[in-house]
């Protein structure tokens, strides 16, 4: 067993570590505040090869192992959770699908602009009354001779009002629950595909662009599908197992980020004539920080190097996700408490990182649904 990275690993994380502390870190606060992504840093991450990582040299991406990912989005967690967010959707989820499941003429016409950040891609399963129940999705496509017409409604759509294209699921035969489900590629300039952004104000991941997306007879061609008829509810599980190292490297990135200010906090607050750090409850609660840390991070890294060598991963995938987002909101609402009322107000980045992190907990898989993936793995079926 090796814990060492390769010298290859070391590099893309120095790369994506000086990316996110001088170009991220610096925007974070104002796009929180002013609710807009810094879309500046799309083409910077093409360029330092981040949004094409595990995407092959023929399709324009970096050909990076799945372990060099989760260090990039790692590293991209710590600074700001919206960019990580923004990452993990337009890579995890739809440029590794069409990769996995896509046509040549497919992989050729996407990948290379999602490779290069010229297009950004979203996501889209959830609906008003079909989240973690992703099988009973209501939007619809029906068959035609030359194309389908699609019809029905998504929301919480990650990049959804930005995005140029759309990996989209919706059913050809509802009775047939997820065998009905389809995935298509939609091209967002495509007639009777609306957008716009999601009713309320967020929690966390303000700076994310959140959109309502609503198909009213839109017409695509019957070669948008990806992958055969009927595929689509293995298509969009296949994401999530991409898609969730990336979330759980992103919480191990939030909960270090935590450690990190709490540990500078502590040894420069003075309070009774002593440093904060001084005080056994605070070295307590810094200490359990440092060991939670520590252990989500060995469970991502697992769960990368497994789905490397091409082995079965779900579980691990799912106790990385589950274990790394539980510690990292206990470690946020710890980083609060920490800095008193300083961590109550957006002068200190711990605020910012106790509100984002809930999100960690809800999506691609809500802690709950990931305790059942586990279960269902350790118990197993009847
Ligand atoms: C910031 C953010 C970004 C998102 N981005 C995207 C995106 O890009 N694309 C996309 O398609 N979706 C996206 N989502 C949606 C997200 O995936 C869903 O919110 C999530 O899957 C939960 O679905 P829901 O909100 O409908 O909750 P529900 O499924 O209604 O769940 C409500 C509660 O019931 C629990 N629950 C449900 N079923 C069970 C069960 N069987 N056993 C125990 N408990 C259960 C849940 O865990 C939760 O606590 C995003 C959401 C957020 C908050």
């Amino acid at each position: 067993m090796h814990f060492e990275l390769t010298p290859e690993q070391v590099a893309v994380q120095a790369r994506a570590r000086a990316f996110a502390v001088e170009e991220v870190a610096p925007l974070a606060r104002e796009a929180d505040e002013k609710g807009k992504f810094p879309m500046q840093l799309v083409r910077r991450m093409g360029e330092l090869g981040f949004l094409g990582g595990p995407i092959g040299a023929e399709y324009g991406g970096t050909g990076l192992d799945y372990l060099s990912c989760a260090l990039v989005y790692e590293e991209l967690g710590r600074a700001d959770s919206s960019v990580r967010g923004f990452l993990a959707v337009h890579e995890g989820l739809v440029s590794l699908c069409i990769r996995d499941w896509g046509s040549e003429s497919q992989k050729r016409r996407y990948l290379p602009r999602l490779a290069s950040g010229e297009w950004i891609g979203c996501y889209c399963l959830t609906e008003p009354n079909a989240g973690s129940d992703a099988a009973s999705i209501e939007t619809t496509a029906r068959e035609e001779e030359d194309c389908y017409i699609l019809n029905g409604e998504k929301i919480w759509i990650t990049n959804g009002n930005i995005a140029d294209v759309a990996l989209v699921f919706a059913s050809r035969d509802r009775s047939a629950r997820h065998k009905g489900i389809c995935a298509f590629i939609i091209e967002t300039s495509t007639p009777g595909f609306f957008r716009e952004k999601v009713a309320g104000v967020e929690l966390g991941h303000r700076a994310s662009d959140h959109a309502r997306v609503v198909f009213e007879e839109c017409r695509v061609p019957k070669n948008a599908l990806l992958g055969e008829p009927g595929d689509g509810f293995k298509v969009a599980m296949a994401a999530l197992d991409h898609g969730r190292i990336g979330v759980a490297a992103g919480a191990v990135g939030v909960a270090q980020a935590c450690l990190d200010a709490c540990v500078a906090f502590a040894r420069q607050r003075r309070q009774f004539g002593k440093r904060i750090g001084d005080f056994q409850m605070i070295q307590a609660s810094i200490a359990d920080m440092a060991a939670d840390v520590e252990a989500a991070r060995l469970l991502v890294y697992r769960a990368a190097w497994l789905k490397q060598q091409g082995l079965p991963s779900t579980r691990e995938t799912s106790i990385a996700k589950l274990f790394a987002t539980e510690i990292a909101v206990k470690a946020a609402s710890d980083a609060v408490l920490i800095h008193g009322g300083r961590g109550y107000s957006n002068a200190y980045p711990v605020e910012r990182y106790y509100r984002d992190i809930k999100g960690l907990q809800i999506y691609e898989g809500t802690s709950h649904i990931q305790r059942i993936v586990i279960a269902r793995d350790v118990i197993g079926k009847e």
